[in-house]
């Protein structure tokens, strides 16, 4: 498969990228300094769409579970956490450049890629003697060819001199978190003993995370900077592998509520586990390159909580209030990146149809509770002032309960297509007959069917 083109979705990346660049969704960083390694900044629609997936996602896995609570917890932690979680010596890739083009490649990926896994355990050397018992299968994803240097592992740790003010600093540095789920871990007990849980449970939080990734070209699925949405489930030894099979079923069902299409989502086994884990799963999605990983749901027994026990000296251990029985607990999780789901949304939604006359539209048929906007207003003539008072006033009553657009510029058939290209579901334009009769024109975007609605039961209608 072309990398970039998906034979089977019809999807390009071509088409994602410009449609977002475009329309305002996900713009590359300091575009007017030439750009900034693989940070994205996400527009007016983009923020939007990254909200109300942040919305939804804390709907499903806080608002509407008894058994999970919410966290905030800062970027910066203490530098020993890193060393506890195996971050500072164990969260490397391994990296090789191509000597033809210089293009820098991750050895492990382009080993998967044939079928061939690598262990994220393994030493330099020992992935070089894998590396290399495959080499001449393997072409370089920039330039086809098939010449490498060694690999080398590189620490995807990004470090920062916090709180520290002299010139070596980088001898003892602090880090920005590689992963939101630590600063989880060691609040668990502050949690545990101020919100009144009783295991099992969980903690959930949304928050940034920075890794030093070998630029990838995989726009945003892999940044260098992006926010995760993780939650880590409390349970006992005895009960990790039946709360792990109800949390791989919780997450399938929301990512069909999302409405995403089931055809572009599968589960996928992880065939090489960390030593730790119980069982590991991922939910990939199907972009514009191919099937990869969306989300990741593993079982990951009492690692966590041992390792900060040992590292910090606190007690994290859990005594049943019924039966005293003391344990580690043992946690599973379910950890998905804001921007690979934006872009999985944007993927699965983005449609070209045919209309009238030969005509063809670009549209994004985003599940409703995702789109950007939910409702676009407009006056039909820009240069009729009660048409555009009318239309203002409508516009100032649907916004206190939804997101709106106003729009009066171009004519209406440009409007429309305009919304369609960000999503909108409704749009509602005020003509001479609303002075009269109080009613307006409201217009689908995915059958592109007009119907009078009256303005007292717009809300209702357009489904708040
Ligand atoms: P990959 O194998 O693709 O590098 P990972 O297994 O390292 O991902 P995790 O550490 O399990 O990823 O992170 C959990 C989730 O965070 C991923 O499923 C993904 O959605 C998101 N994520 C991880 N790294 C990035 C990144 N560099 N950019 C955007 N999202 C990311």
């Amino acid at each position: 498969m072309n990398k970039n083109e998906n034979t089977k979705t019809g999807v390009t990346m071509e088409k994602i990228v410009s449609l977002a660049k475009r329309r305002g969704f996900i713009f590359p960083s300091s575009e007017i300094y030439g750009g900034f390694g693989a940070i994205y900044d996400y527009g007016p629609y983009g923020v939007e769409l990254e909200n109300a997936i942040k919305a939804a996602w804390w709907k499903t896995m806080v608002q509407k579970r008894p058994d999970i609570i919410g966290l905030d917890s800062s970027i910066f932690m203490h530098p020993k956490i890193w060393q506890a979680s195996g971050h500072t010596t164990g969260f490397a890739d391994p990296l090789a450049e191509c000597k033809k083009c210089n293009a820098r490649v991750r050895i492990d990926h382009l080993l998967e890629d044939i079928d061939v896994f690598a262990d994220e355990k393994m030493s330099e050397e020992e992935i070089n003697e894998l590396f290399n018992q495959h080499k001449t299968k393997i072409k370089c994803p920039q330039c086809g060819k098939s010449d490498f240097s060694d690999a080398k592992k590189f620490n995807l740790l990004v470090k920062a001199n916090l709180g520290n003010f002299n010139d070596d600093w980088s001898k003892e540095p602090t880090y920005l978190r590689g992963e939101t789920c630590q600063g989880i871990y060691v609040n668990y007990k502050n949690v545990r003993d101020t919100a009144r849980v009783k295991i099992p449970f969980g903690i959930a939080q949304i928050g940034k995370a920075f890794r030093n990734e070998i630029a990838g070209r995989q726009y945003v699925f892999r940044t260098r900077e992006f926010e995760q949405m993780e939650m880590q489930y409390f349970t006992h030894p005895d009960e990790e592998m039946k709360e792990y099979e109800k949390l791989r079923e919780a997450r399938w069902a929301y990512y069909k509520e999302l409405g995403i299409k089931g055809e572009n989502l599968r589960w996928s086994k992880h065939k090489n586990l960390v030593f730790y884990a119980k069982e590991a799963y991922d939910i990939e999605y199907n972009y514009p390159f191919g099937f990869k990983e969306l989300e990741g749901v593993h079982a990951r027994s009492d690692y966590d909580l041992s390792q900060h026990m040992k590292f910090s000296g606190a007690d994290l251990t859990y005594t049943d209030p019924h039966t005293n029985e003391k344990y580690t607990p043992h946690i599973i999780e379910s950890s998905v990146g804001v921007g690979r789901t934006v872009f999985a949304v944007m993927c699965d939604a983005y449609t070209e149809e045919e209309i009238d006359d030969g005509d063809s539209r670009v549209v994004m048929k985003f599940n409703k509770k995702l789109a950007p906007i939910k409702v676009a207003v407009f006056p039909l003539l820009k240069n009729k002032p009660e048409l555009v008072k009318k239309a203002r006033e409508i516009f100032g009553a649907l916004s206190e309960q939804l997101m709106c657009e106003f729009d009066d510029n171009g004519n209406i058939g440009k409007r429309y297509r305009r919304q369609d290209e960000i999503g909108t579901p409704y749009c509602v334009t005020v003509d001479f007959d609303t002075l009269e009769n109080s009613t307006v024109t409201v217009r689908d975007r995915d059958t592109m069917k007009q119907e009078r609605v009256a303005v007292s039961e717009l809300v209702g209608y357009l489904g708040t």
